[in-house]
Order: structure tokens, then C-alpha cells, then sequence
């Protein structure tokens, strides 16, 4: 018997073991695969010393959050790489342009929009904790209620609403849509801004790093601190139903999404709560390539070797439509691509000379066209580093179905736990006060179907832990 137990070991399930465990509960972690990690994931995929991110690779989020800088990461083996730009996004023509750590740096990178970007970001910047405790905060009243204000007449605007308006050129417009489109919605959608709002920021608040030997080591660093607690993991155990949980434990914990904890609940669910759960919305899929490379990417702008992270889809318009063909149900021919070069500052990755390259683009939910999806993916990439194709050793796809054979949280390929559309960015999984606390006594839902919404930062374990601790 244990007083909680927590079903999944991706970081939110970690991070709600880690606070039961320090509050002094007893805790053990039931997780499905063989490893720990969830989205924290390094492995081989392509050939031998080539070691991928299965899924999260860059880590914003992961180095500002609250609760990851509450837990000694360092003491637990995380050591961050910061390479020399956070990202580029290179255009036509062999130019880029570059979200550098140094705000001046960038604004000068921009030309006549920079003032535009100095004047929309510097605020932003000089606030960056408070927002950070805002966004990350769960459904309560923001602590600074002035800034988070300011903040939200920009965020919720559109992404194509706010650049345009903002700025000029295609410069600055493309950087902000390249940040924005992470939310996995047409740019034209009401509080897309705040995606792009708050990735910038983080780039020039807290860079935007990686984790040397792959993002495995922060679930391991996790689970190291958690153990530390005395807090217990168990992994090889798929949970198939609630029973089976909660005859052990007086909490339940479940890093799992709605239409999981359906499956797992069965008829104990009453009908209310289940029609609400039925009605969330999962978003767009995901197709990923991983490759292992002879040599470094040839970006046709060099200033594309600075930065860990590179987002490729070309201008604003070109991005905003692509992102309109996935919510339409479309491949699109130039697709968004994230494009993290990791081997580039951690040699651990790669064998000495060669590369990995991690790669992937949205495509629509439950897609089956990977091989449209494939073939876009690489177009791009050949567009901006041509000679490409000529390096690739090996690759390894991961396409809807494959992803969420490997993950159940990430259905039909979504890999960010439900759409983080205007509606389901407050009432996530559904409208409540208390949106972590399911109707069945004792039992919460922690993963990142809760709020703050997708992304290695452990906020959703953590608010999920402290509600099952004030009951
Ligand atoms: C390709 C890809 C790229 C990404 N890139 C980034 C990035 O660069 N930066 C970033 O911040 N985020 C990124 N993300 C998103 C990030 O990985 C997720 O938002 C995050 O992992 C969600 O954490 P979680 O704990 O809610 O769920 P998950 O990490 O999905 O973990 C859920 C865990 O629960 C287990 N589980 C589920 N059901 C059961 C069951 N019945 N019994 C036992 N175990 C079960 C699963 O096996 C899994 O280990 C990426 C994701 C993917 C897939």
C-alpha cells in the first residue's frame, strides 16, 4: 500500500510524485514501457552511437518553469548546453534571421522592425519571471495581475494579427509566426500571439537550451530526485483499469489524457463529467524524422550553425498557410518544419564528424500520409541547406500511429495532450474550478491535458499534486 500512487512517468507524472514525496506521502510511479520519461525520451533510432530525442529535444519551458528550478536538476545530472542563439529561421535567398539571447543583438539583426521588436519584447523581457509564474500558474488569479494584463492584450491577438500589424518586413514577421505556430493552430486563431509571445521571450530571458546526452537525462534527473524522496518506479506495468490502482493507494494520479482515463474509468465516470471529457478536442498530429548525418546540415545561411533550434517554412503567409492546410485536413506541400541540431553542441550525440538531426511537421490528426509528409519535410529542408539528401546515412520516421503506439497519451499524433485552442487554453480538460480533480474521490488527472497545457516544464503534475494534497 502506498498513501498515492501516479500512472505515467512523463515529466508532469514525475513532477506530481516529486511533490507528493516531499509533502511526505509515500509514492510509487506505474509506467507502461520499459523506460521512464514519457516525452523525455534519448534513444538509437537510426544506427549505433547516434542518439536521438525520441520527442522533446529543446527546453525553454524545462530551464523557466517554476517547479523544474525547485528540483537540483544539476545535483541529478542535467547539465544544460545554451548554444550561441536560441534559433534561426532561414529564408530564401541564403539569409536567416535570428532570435539572439541579446535583445539589442536581435533588434539590430532586424533592421527597420527592430525598434517594433524592441518595443513589443523589451516589457515582456523585463517582467519575463512574473509572466512566467502567470502563464505557468494554473486556473487561478494571476499574482501580477498588471503585467499578466499588459501581456494578455497582445497574446490574445492572432500570430498573423499582431505581426502584421506589428511589423513591416518579412523579416521580423516570419521570426514571431515561426514561434507562434508551435501552438499547432491556423496563425489566424484568437491567442495564438501568446505562443509566439512567450517563446520569444523566454529566448532572450532564458535561452533556449538542451540537455547534454539527450532529454533522457532530465527524467532521469527526476527520477534520481524522486527516489532521493524515497519515492518509488515501477516500470513494464501498462495500468488497464482504476480498480487495479486504487485498491493499492488512497490517490490516484493519472499522467494520462481524457480519453484514457474514459477507458480507465469505465462506468464509475458520471454521465455529466464523461459528455463534457467526450467533447475535448485533440490537435493536429506530428510526423518525425530522425537522421543520422556525415556531416553538419549545409544551411545555405550560415548564421542557421549558431542555433540548436531552426524553424524552416519560409515567410509568414507561407507558414500561416501551411498551418491552415493541417487544420483543413491537408498535407501541406511546404509544411512547417522544428529542426533541432543537437550534435552541433553536445558530442555525445554522434559519432566524432557525424550528426543527428531531429525534424518533424505537423500533419493532420490520425494522419496516414507519411509519405507526402516525408517527402515535404525534406523538400524543405533541401530548399535552405541544399546537398542535404547527400548526407543522410540513416533516418527514422514516426508517424501518427507510430507515435501513439509508443505513447497512448499521444492520440492520433498529437503530442501536445489536446488542442490549446482559445477554449481548451483555460478549460482544459473541461470548465471546472478545479479542472485537475475528477468526480471520482481521489483520483486526478496531472498530465498535460490539465493546465498549463503541453511542454516539458512539470507545471500540470505539480498543480495536480497540490490539489490532491489540499483535500
Ligand atoms: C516529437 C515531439 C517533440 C516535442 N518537442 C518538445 C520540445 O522540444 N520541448 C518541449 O518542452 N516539449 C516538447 N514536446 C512535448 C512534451 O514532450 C510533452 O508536452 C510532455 O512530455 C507531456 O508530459 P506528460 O507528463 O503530460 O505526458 P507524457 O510525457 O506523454 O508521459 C505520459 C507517460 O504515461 C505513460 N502511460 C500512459 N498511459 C499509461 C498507463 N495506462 N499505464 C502506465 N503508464 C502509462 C506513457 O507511457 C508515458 O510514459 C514534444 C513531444 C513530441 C512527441
Amino acid at each position: 500500500m502506498h498513501d498515492a500512487i501516479v500512472v505515467g512517468s512523463g515529466p508532469n507524472g514525475l513532477a506530481a510524485a516529486i511533490v507528493l514525496a516531499r509533502a511526505g506521502r509515500s509514492v510509487l510511479v506505474l509506467e507502461g514501457r520499459e523506460t521512464i520519461g514519457g516525452g523525455l525520451r534519448t534513444e538509437e533510432l537510426t544506427l549505433p552511437g547516434f542518439r536521438h530525442d525520441t520527442c522533446s529535444a529543446i527546453h525553454p519551458l524545462g530551464i523557466a518553469s517554476p517547479f523544474m528550478r525547485s528540483v537540483p536538476l544539476g545535483e541529478h545530472g542535467v547539465e544544460w548546453i545554451q548554444p550561441p542563439a536560441p534559433l534561426a529561421h532561414p529564408l530564401d535567398g541564403g539569409a536567416a534571421v535570428v532570435l539572439e539571447r541579446s535583445l539589442p543583438a536581435t533588434v539590430a539583426g532586424l533592421g527597420t522592425d527592430g525598434e517594433a521588436w524592441r518595443r513589443l519584447f523589451e516589457p515582456l523581457v523585463t517582467a519575463s519571471d512574473d509572466l512566467v509564474a502567470g502563464t505557468l500558474a494554473g486556473p487561478r488569479p494571476p499574482r501580477h495581475p498588471l503585467h499578466m494584463a499588459r501581456f494578455g492584450r497582445s497574446a490574445l491577438r492572432s500570430a498573423s494579427g499582431l505581426a502584421r500589424s506589428r511589423f513591416d518586413g518579412e523579416r521580423a514577421r516570419a521570426l514571431f509566426a515561426g514561434n507562434a505556430a508551435h501552438a499547432m493552430l491556423p496563425l489566424e486563431a484568437t491567442a495564438t500571439a501568446s505562443f509566439g509571445l512567450i517563446l520569444a521571450m523566454l529566448g532572450h530571458a532564458v535561452g533556449w537550451p538542451l540537455p547534454r546526452g539527450g532529454s533522457q537525462a532530465i527524467a532521469d534527473a527526476l527520477a534520481s530526485y524522486l527516489r532521493s524522496l524515497g519515492g518509488e518506479i515501477e516500470t513494464g506495468h501498462t495500468v488497464a483499469s482504476l480498480d487495479e490502482v486504487r485498491a493499492e493507494a488512497g490517490l490516484v494520479l493519472l499522467d494520462v489524457t481524457p480519453r484514457q482515463f474514459l477507458a480507465l474509468a469505465g462506468d464509475e465516470v458520471p454521465a455529466r463529467y464523461r459528455r463534457a471529457l467526450e467533447k475535448y478536442r485533440y490537435g493536429p498530429g506530428v510526423v518525425k524524422i530522425d537522421y543520422a548525418l556525415s556531416g553538419p546540415v549545409p544551411w545555405a545561411a550560415s548564421d542557421c550553425a549558431r542555433a540548436a533550434t531552426v524553424h524552416v517554412g519560409g515567410t509568414l503567409d507561407e507558414i500561416a498557410a501551411a498551418e491552415a492546410d493541417v487544420s483543413a485536413g491537408r498535407i501541406p506541400a511546404r509544411p512547417y518544419v522544428l529542426v533541432a541540431q543537437q550534435s552541433l553542441f553536445d558530442a555525445t550525440r554522434a559519432p566524432a564528424g557525424s550528426h543527428t538531426l531531429w525534424a518533424y511537421t505537423h500533419v493532420p490528426n490520425g494522419s496516414t500520409r507519411t509519405d507526402e509528409a516525408v517527402t515535404a519535410i525534406e523538400a524543405q529542408l533541401e530548399r535552405f541547406a541544399p546537398g542535404f539528401r547527400d548526407l543522410v546515412l540513416a533516418r527514422s520516421i514516426l508517424d501518427p500511429a507510430a507515435l501513439e503506439a509508443q505513447n497512448p497519451n499521444y492520440v492520433g499524433g498529437d503530442i501536445a495532450g489536446g488542442s490549446a485552442d482559445l477554449r481548451q487554453l483555460f478549460a482544459r480538460p473541461v470548465a471546472r474550478p478545479n479542472p485537475y480533480r475528477t468526480p471520482i474521490d481521489g483520483v486526478y488527472l496531472c498530465s498535460s491535458s490539465t493546465p498549463p497545457g503541453g511542454g516539458v516544464h512539470g507545471m500540470c503534475g505539480y498543480h495536480a499534486a497540490r490539489a490532491a494534497l489540499r483535500r
